[in-house]
């Protein structure tokens, strides 16, 4: 059988459509949304530092989106050649200062946390978001999932008392509709305290989902809600 060349163009398109379906589908299962309490960060042997920008707001704080897969297994790094590039993000600035600033010692403008999991976490959903994308989606994402708020609502504040880890599950469950993550670090004395809580996200960045798996807690059943 002969091939017009009208045929032959058809067929490279369509083997180029297949192509680009297989490079450019996700990679990866879902995101974890995780937000870190300053209060817990800070309450360690190992301390914490407030960024150059000044002492971030009592509230929880962006820690990092992680693209994950449902076995709990995740990749890491995937874009060795990728460099963070602080031009694309330039704008966010002020945003990031405010929502997703770093604590770790000695204080920082938080340039290089934002590039750490940009490199470690980001580069493994660019099938999805590319780097400005990534940001604005995890921004977006701290503002629909207020857990100051749907703690205070369930009488859950963050004062150095104790309080039962399903009070505080079922609080956020309450106000975000899905079930958070939940994980804890310890103060100095060895007291279990909330730290991290993770939200599950679809593969687009936007829409919250009911976990696939809850990440390991480390939690005791009563947990301390540190001052911050
Ligand atoms: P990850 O847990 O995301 O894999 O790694 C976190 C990295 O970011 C660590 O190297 C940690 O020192 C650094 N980092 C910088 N600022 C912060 C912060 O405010 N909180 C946490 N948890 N890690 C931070």
């Amino acid at each position: 059988m002969k091939l017009n060349s009208c045929s032959v163009i058809i067929i490279h398109l369509f083997v180029l459509q297949c192509l680009s379906v297989v490079c450019l589908s996700q990679d990866f299962d879902f995101f974890y949304f995780v937000q870190q309490w300053p209060g817990a960060y800070c309450d360690t042997k190992r301390g914490c530092c407030y960024p150059t920008t000044g002492m971030p707001a009592g509230d929880f704080l962006i820690h990092g989106l992680w693209p994950n897969y449902n076995d709990g297994s995740y990749p890491s790094g995937c874009d060795h050649g990728a460099s963070f590039d602080k031009s694309e993000i330039s704008d966010l600035i002020p945003t990031l200062q405010k929502e997703w600033p770093t604590l770790a010692c000695p204080s920082s403008d938080g340039f290089k946390f934002w590039a750490n999991q940009w490199t470690k976490y980001g580069t493994c959903s660019k099938s999805e978001l590319n780097e400005r994308q990534y940001f604005e989606a995890a921004i977006a994402l701290k503002g629909k999932a207020n857990l100051l708020q749907a703690l205070r609502d369930a009488g859950i504040k963050p004062n150095d008392h104790l309080y039962k880890m399903e009070e505080i599950r079922d609080a956020i469950k309450v106000a975000i509709g899905y079930t958070p993550g939940i994980e804890c670090n310890v103060d100095e004395f060895g007291t279990s305290q909330l730290y991290l809580v993770y939200l599950c996200v679809d593969t687009s960045g936007s829409d919250f989902i009911e976990c696939p798996l809850l990440p390991r807690a480390g939690c005791g059943s009563s947990i301390q809600f540190p001052k911050f």
